[in-house]
C-alpha cells in the first residue's frame, strides 16, 4: 500500500507488520532450535513448503473439477468412488484423504461443506485448510444460516436454490463439484481449472467465467 496517501491505515498496518514479524521471528527461532537438537534436517522446512506449493494444493482439486466438467463418464466414476477416480489423474490420496466423497452442484441444488467438529478437509485435493474453515464462528453459522454465510463470501444464490450441507469428518471428507459457468464452452481443461477457486470446491463460492 502506498505510504503517502493512506495515513489513516498506518496504525493498523504497523500493528499487522509487528505481529507478522513476531510470528516470523518465533518460527525462525523454533526452526533453528529443532535443527540444533537434530529433530529436523537443514532442508526439512523447505521441503514441506515445496510439497504444499507444488504437490498438494487446490490446483489438484481444480484439475479434478475440470476433468469432471469435460468428461461425463469420469464425473460418474468420481461421484461413485472419488479415491479411485483421482488416481486416474495420477493424484494420490492418503493421509487426510483416505475417504473422499464428491458431491455435484446442479442449477437447483448447491452443496456446502463444513467440519462442525473441527477442521477435516480433503488435503490431497485442496492442500492445507484455510483459516476460515477452522473458525468456530464459521462452523457454527454455516449450518444455521448458510445463505448469510454465503453472502459474507460474496455469493448470492437464487432464492429457490436448495442448499445441502455436508459435515466432513475424519471418516469422510467432502469435495464439491461446482456448476460449470456459461461462456466456457470449448475451453480446455487447463483453462477451466484456472477459474476454479478453493472456496468453490467447498461450496463457499460459485465459479464464473
Ligand atoms: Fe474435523
Amino acid at each position: 500500500m502506498a505510504k503517502d496517501n493512506h495515513d489513516h491505515d498506518h496504525e493498523h498496518h504497523d500493528h499487522l507488520r509487528e505481529s507478522e514479524s513476531y510470528y516470523a521471528a518465533r518460527t525462525k527461532a523454533l526452526e533453528s532450535l529443532f535443527r540444533e537438537k537434530g529433530l529436523i534436517g537443514t532442508d526439512t522446512v523447505d521441503r514441506v513448503i515445496r510439497f504444499f506449493d507444488h504437490d498438494m494444493g487446490p490446483f489438484n482439486g481444480a484439475k479434478v473439477v475440470a476433468r469432471a466438467w469435460t468428461d461425463p463418464a469420469f464425473k460418474q466414476r468420481l461421484l461413485a468412488n472419488a479415491n479411485a477416480a483421482i488416481a486416474e489423474l495420477g493424484l494420490r490420496d492418503g493421509i487426510e484423504g483416505e475417504n473422499l466423497k464428491a458431491v455435484e452442484c446442479t442449477p437447483s441444488v448447491h452443496h456446502m461443506v463444513s467440519c462442525t467438529l473441527c477442521s477435516c478437509w480433503p488435503w490431497p485435493l485442496l492442500g492445507l485448510p484455510p483459516y476460515w474453515f477452522k473458525d468456530p464462528v464459521f462452523r457454527a453459522r454455516v449450518v444455521r444460516e448458510p445463505r448469510e454465510v454465503l453472502g459474507d463470501f460474496g455469493v448470492e444464490l437464487d432464492a429457490d436454490t436448495r442448499i445441502e450441507i455436508w459435515d466432513s469428518s475424519a471418516q469422510i471428507r467432502y469435495f464439491v463439484i461446482p456448476n460449470r459457468p456459461a461462456g466456457t464452452e470449448g475451453w480446455d481443461e487447463e483453462k477451466l481449472a484456472s477459474i476454479v477457486s478453493t472456496e468453490a470446491m467447498q461450496g463457499l463460492d460459485v465459479v464464473t467465467a
